[in-house]
């Protein structure tokens, strides 16, 4: 079989939205399951709507998600010449013909189809005239008068349009610029398109694509439409229902390999797991799983998800992901900094980036923000009797690992015979401000020497002041 080659053809007229994203990553990973290639072509042919700005956010967001594109972007807006000459091609070979009628007169014809309870329609007229160019004719395409187009998808199945439902309609309008269909239909088969996933929004768009197909002797590709993603009320996904641009969840601190997971998972499914790493997507992804349900989307589920997805990441990994979110809290870290050490203290107990990097926050801080209460209840003079020779025993370790700075409390323990919670929580408070951290000894290890000895001798101080 020849390689497949899909496609993803986003209209520039806005954001890419969580919808468009999963129709982007199930044509991205058939064509990396099969080996094959992924294009990427900007529908552009709306001038009036569509915007440099949404080209740059959609490339942006796929590139943040890491779905990379074997060819392109093309640009329709660039390729009106190669219409023009398909057009032409049409009108020679007698399956399209140039239409003169003016509005009213179309208006009339539909009006006289539709009180003979038919649809509005174009009713052929000048289908047999063949007409030469002119000025602001339009070019129709002869659409069969019987029989039926049949669709056979690859999720739906068969789907029968009867050709009485379709009308001679248009593929050039009167400026000479392309109509939609007649533009997709070309790059398609120019592009070498073969397998099209797409909404099924597109449904009814396609059998004017397949006659088309038709007209130029061309083979059909495979397609599937897939239903689109509604909101928990089950009415089509919108903006009502939440965050809906791809942007958007990486700013509130989702990580790629999640949103691709869950985006997947909308529609796709492998028995019953939920968790699929991007590679495992690769190897597993097939158009046989893609459902006939529409999924529902539910945020819920992707953050849990998220929360899997940093939990099961290389803490080095989450580095470059991880960093943003600290910029916007203000710290940079120095290159000494063991952001993975730092990252495996958190990455069981954050949900979302921000979370993380929240959590982060105590690790950077030149001033400790003591929690007053926590000050209170364990900042006491007594206290420091066992923090001063804990801290000099923790100044004096070689080796700054996890299990090596257990000996110094057990030490303490041993000398005073008081118990470990008692000696870790003012610790705690001493080096992170508050109650509430990672393990005490991963988040010392994380910390540093350095640091760890530095704001212990400054809670000791505080503690002899007496708070
Ligand atoms: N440009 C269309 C859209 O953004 C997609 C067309 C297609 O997949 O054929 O909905
Ligand atoms: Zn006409």
């Amino acid at each position: 079989m020849d390689p497949i080659i899909t496609r993803f053809p986003p209209s520039p007229t806005g954001y890419l939205h969580v919808g468009g994203a999963r129709t982007a990553l199930f044509n991205w990973l058939y064509a990396r399951n099969k080996g094959g290639k992924f294009i990427l072509r900007i529908e552009d042919t709306d001038l009036e709507r569509s915007t440099q700005e949404s080209v740059d956010a959609i490339l942006q967001s796929l590139e943040w998600l890491e779905i990379d594109w074997d060819e392109g972007p093309f640009f329709q807006s660039k390729r009106f010449d190669i219409y023009r000459d398909y057009i032409r091609k049409l009108v020679e070979n007698g399956h399209a013909y140039y239409c003169t009628c003016t509005p009213d007169e179309i208006e009339a014809m539909r009006q006289k189809a539709m009180s003979m309870g038919g649809k509005p329609k174009y009713d052929g007229r000048c289908r047999e005239k063949n007409m030469k160019e002119t000025p602001n004719a339009v070019v129709r395409l002869k659409a069969p008068l019987t029989g039926a187009t049949v669709l056979p998808d690859m999720v739906k199945g068969n789907i029968v349009f009867q050709n009485t439902e379709l009308d001679d309609f248009i593929i050039m309008r009167s400026d000479g610029t392309p109509t939609y269909n007649l533009a997709v239909a070309i790059d398609d088969i120019t592009m070498g398109v073969n397998t099209i996933l797409r909404g099924d929004d597109h449904v009814n768009n396609t059998p004017k694509q397949m006659l088309i197909y038709k007209a130029l002797n061309q083979e059909l590709p495979r397609y599937g439409h897939v239903p689109m993603v509604l909101g928990s009320d089950r009415t089509r996904l919108s903006k009502r229902h939440g965050a809906m641009s791809v942007t958007e969840y990486r700013e509130m601190g989702y990580l790629p390999d999640a949103v691709i997971n869950y985006l997947v998972r909308l529609g796709w499914s492998f028995g019953d797991q939920e968790f699929f790493t991007r590679k495992e997507l690769i190897q597993k992804f097939n158009i046989e799983n893609i459902g006939r349900s529409a999924g529902v989307f539910d945020v819920n589920k992707l953050l849990s998800l998220n929360g899997d997805h940093i939990q099961a990441a290389d803490p080095g990994a989450l580095v470059p992901h991880l960093l943003p979110f600290l910029e916007k809290q203000g710290v940079y870290p120095a290159p000494k900094e063991d952001l993975p050490a730092i990252i495996r203290t958190l990455n069981q107990r954050s949900k979302t980036l921000i979370e993380m990097a929240e959590g982060a926050l105590f690790y950077f801080k030149d001033e400790i923000t003591y929690d007053e209460k926590a000050v209170q209840k364990f900042f006491s003079a007594e206290f420091v009797e066992i923090l001063r020779p804990l801290t000099d025993r923790i100044e004096a370790l070689g080796d700054f690992s996890e299990k090596n700075l257990e000996n110094p409390f057990k030490e303490m323990m041993e000398m005073t015979g008081v118990k470990f919670g008692k000696i870790a929580q003012p610790v705690r408070v001493a080096l992170t401000g508050g109650t509430v951290s990672p393990g005490i000894f991963e988040m010392i290890a994380a910390l540093g020497k350095e640091k760890t000895v530095k704001r212990l001798r400054q809670a000791e101080a505080l503690m002899l002041k007496g708070k």
